[in-house]
Parts: structure tokens; C-alpha cells; sequence
């Protein structure tokens, strides 16, 4: 049996290069600029427009993106970088991002067509469109093989008909990765296309009120009789599963990210509350139990943090990374659910009241357990890479 362990190189250098430190400093200085409104996303449900227009203008939109087609091609590990800063800030803003790079952009990047990527490319790494990925159904979650959405070939097109849920920037996005049935085999079955949203039939459906990422829109995308043209079918008839699953793979580090994220934003309330307890004269107060408290989060923080660099590393050299994505998203958003929690206790009224982002904090943090794979399916994914012969 091989493990994963054994497959994987042997990262060594915990430091980031030069440019990748100067890049996530540059970041620091985008998110300090402009995601100071994520309080205001968050109680508005209001979408952070002008964050990830910012955003759009200084690159960020294009870092999966090859340089020939307009991108900056700094990868997954940068991707990640980024993400993290981002989402320590504004999780509405990180998960559109996160969404537009590593599910729409990195899709396209692999599996288009050089006419196909000539086509969407300019408009996606300027921002001028955002994009989306549309997988899940009414009853289709985490069995996405059990997809209903049809696409019937008809001679130079095909006809789309379905809705799809749950889909993050439904309503901003211009251009839909959707998948959708060519035919009966619930896994061959399955095709993946490029839908744009001015096309007739395509329309944005109910938004969903959410617990948290409030900011970031989820809707239904409905596809009544939508005529898409044959050249909009991505790869082979049939390839839609194969293309899904690879792509997550990158979304997944994606969340881990967020996670990373949002964990961090967690745990710098708590460091700050526990450095501040002093008793009458002065010296340090915080209880053994917030102490251990801050112990355990952050050096969990450090090692989920080179779990998800380790994946993207791997991703960056092309090597499969299933097992070691999954790995990093469900220790690193189990550390965000915890993180989370633990401020709002160690914060007593601060964290649970709206004075501090503690509260706001929890709610994101549990959907970071639920989307681009809930955690048990990341340890049934784990669990059969483990397994199974490589
Ligand atoms: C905020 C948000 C944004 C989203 N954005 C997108 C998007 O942009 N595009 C998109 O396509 N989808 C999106 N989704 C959908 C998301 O990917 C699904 O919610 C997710 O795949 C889980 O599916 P489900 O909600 O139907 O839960 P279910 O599949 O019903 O699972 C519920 C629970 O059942 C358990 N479970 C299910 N199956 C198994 C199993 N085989 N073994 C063990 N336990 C199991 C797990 O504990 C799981 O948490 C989004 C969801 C949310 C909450």
C-alpha cells in the first residue's frame, strides 16, 4: 500500500520565497485598504462590490490564470496566501474570490479549448465578469453524481433545462460553469458547460438567507430551454464528474484558506484578550485555561497552515492532491468552527454580543464545514486515498 506521505515531496523550506512574502504583504495592504466593510456586508446581506472590483483592479482575479491568456500565473500556493489574508478580513469577499479563481478560472485554464479560453479569459482575469460553478441541485449535495440538470444534444447546440442551488455569486456572475446530464450513466453521464448569463432562459432564482458569509450571494440559477451552442461544451461529452472532482481539489484549498482565515482572526481576539487580563497590580492574569486555550489554537493554526501549502505545492507541480486537499480542509475548517467558538467564549459578552467580530466569526466558520465537500465526505475522501492502490 502507498501513502500519501510517501508519495509526497518532501517539503523542507517552511519559508516563502521572496516574491511570495512581497505578494502577501501587497495583499495585506489591498485587504487593510478595502475590507474594512465586513461588518456592514455581513449585517446588510449586502454584496462587497467595491472590495472585489479593488481586487479586480490590482490582479487578484487572476492569479490561476496562464499568462498568455492575461492572467499572472502565480498558482495555488499564492492563491492560498492571498486567500488567507483576505479571509481574515471579509469572508464574502474571500469566498467570490476564491470561487471565481480556483473553481471558474482554474477549470477553464485545464480543460478549455484555446479558442474557448480566448473567448472568456479577457473578461474573467479583468473582473469584468464573474464567474460561478454550478454543480449542486435540489438533490444532488454531496452525491453530486446524482445530478438531474439535462443538456439534449440538437444538432449545433444543446438544450439545457434545470435549476441548480445553492450557487455562490449567483446573482453577480455573468458566466456559469454548469454541469448537466448528456445521458443516462449516473458518472458518464454527466457533461460540463460554459452558460452565459445573457443568454434567454438563463435566469437567477431565489437567494438563500444564510447563517453565515451573508455577504457573498447564494442563489438558484434556473435553465429553462437555454440554447447553448455545441463550442460551449467543455472537453468531451462525459468528462463533466472527472472535471468536477479535479477542480475541487483546487476549491478545496481554496476553503482551507478561508478557514485558515478566519481561524486566525479568531485567535488574534483571543491572544489580545488573554494579554490584556492583568490582576490589581499589573501583571499578567489569563487563567491557565485560556492560556492552553491559545496554546493548542495556534499551533494548530501553524500546522493546518503547512497541511494546505503542502496541497497546493502539489497542485503547482501538477501531481494529484485529492487526499492531501481534503486532509487540509477538514483540519483546517474544524479549526476554524473552533477557533471560533473558543473566542466567543473567552470573550464572554464582547464575543457574543456584535462588539467584536467573534460572533460573526462562528457563524462563517461552520458553513467552511459544509460547502465544497462537507467534513465527512473529506474523510471519506481521505480515507480512500488511503486505501486504494495509487
Ligand atoms: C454557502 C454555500 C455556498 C455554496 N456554493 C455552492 C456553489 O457555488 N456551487 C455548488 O455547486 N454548490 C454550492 N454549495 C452547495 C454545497 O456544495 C453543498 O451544500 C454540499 O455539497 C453538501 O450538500 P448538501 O447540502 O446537499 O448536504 P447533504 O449531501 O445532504 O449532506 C448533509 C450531511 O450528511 C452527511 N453525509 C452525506 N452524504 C454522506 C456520505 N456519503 N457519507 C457520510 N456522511 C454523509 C454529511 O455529514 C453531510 O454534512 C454551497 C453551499 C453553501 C452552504
Amino acid at each position: 500500500m502507498t501513502t500519501t506521505v510517501a508519495r509526497s515531496p518532501q517539503v523542507t523550506d517552511f519559508e516563502l520565497g521572496p516574491e511570495l512574502q512581497q505578494f502577501r504583504t501587497f495583499v495585506q495592504g489591498y485587504a487593510r485598504e478595502h475590507l474594512g466593510g465586513a461588518a456592514r456586508c455581513d449585517a446588510e446581506a449586502k454584496f462587497p462590490r467595491e472590495a472585489v472590483q479593488a481586487a479586480a483592479k490590482l490582479g487578484l482575479l487572476r492569479t490561476t490564470v496562464a499568462k498568455e491568456y492575461g492572467g499572472s500565473a502565480m498558482g495555488n500556493l499564492a492563491s492560498c496566501v492571498m486567500l488567507e489574508e483576505i479571509n481574515a478580513h471579509c469572508v464574502s469577499t474571500g469566498v467570490t474570490i476564491s470561487v471565481h479563481n480556483s473553481l471558474v478560472n482554474s477549470l477553464l485554464g485545464k480543460w478549455c479549448s484555446e479558442a474557448q479560453k480566448r473567448r472568456w479569459f479577457p473578461k474573467l482575469v479583468t473582473g469584468e465578469w464573474l464567474g460561478a460553478y454550478c454543480l449542486s441541485e435540489a438533490f444532488s449535495g454531496s452525491d453530486a453524481a446524482a445530478l438531474r440538470c439535462e443538456a439534449r444534444r440538437d444538432g449545433s447546440r444543446y438544450v439545457m433545462n434545470g435549476a441548480k442551488l445553492w450557487i455562490t455569486t449567483g446573482s453577480e456572475a455573468q458566466l456559469f460553469v454548469v454541469f448537466a446530464r448528456t445521458a443516462a450513466d449516473r458518472v458518464k453521464g454527466i457533461s460540463a458547460f460554459v452558460v452565459e448569463k445573457q443568454w434567454p432562459g438563463v435566469s437567477v432564482g431565489k437567494k438563500e438567507r444564510k447563517l453565515g458569509l451573508r455577504g457573498s450571494p447564494t442563489t438558484e440559477i434556473v435553465l429553462e430551454n437555454v440554447s447553448v451552442p455545441a463550442d460551449c461544451l467543455i472537453a468531451e461529452e462525459g468528462q463533466g464528474f472527472t472535471i468536477a472532482l479535479d477542480t475541487l481539489d483546487g476549491g478545496r484549498l481554496g476553503i482551507a484558506s478561508q478557514s485558515l482565515g478566519i481561524a486566525r482572526a479568531a485567535i488574534e481576539l483571543i491572544r489580545d484578550t488573554v494579554a490584556a487580563r492583568k490582576d490589581a497590580k499589573g501583571r499578567p492574569n489569563a487563567s491557565q485555561a485560556e492560556q492552553w486555550t491559545l496554546a493548542d489554537l495556534a499551533s494548530d493554526l501553524d500546522a493546518y497552515r503547512l497541511l494546505t501549502w503542502r496541497a497546493a505545492i502539489l497542485r503547482d507541480k501538477g501531481v494529484r492532491c485529492s487526499t492531501e486537499a481534503a486532509m487540509a480542509k477538514s483540519c483546517a475548517s474544524r479549526l476554524a468552527n473552533r477557533a471560533a467558538r473558543a473566542a466567543v467564549t473567552v470573550l464572554g459578552l464582547d464575543g457574543a454580543s456584535g462588539a467584536t467580530p467573534a460572533e460573526r466569526l462562528l457563524r462563517d466558520a461552520r458553513i467552511t464545514e459544509i460547502y465544497e465537500g462537507a467534513t465527512d465526505i473529506q474523510r471519506l475522501v481521505i480515507a480512500r486515498g488511503l486505501t486504494s492502490p495509487a
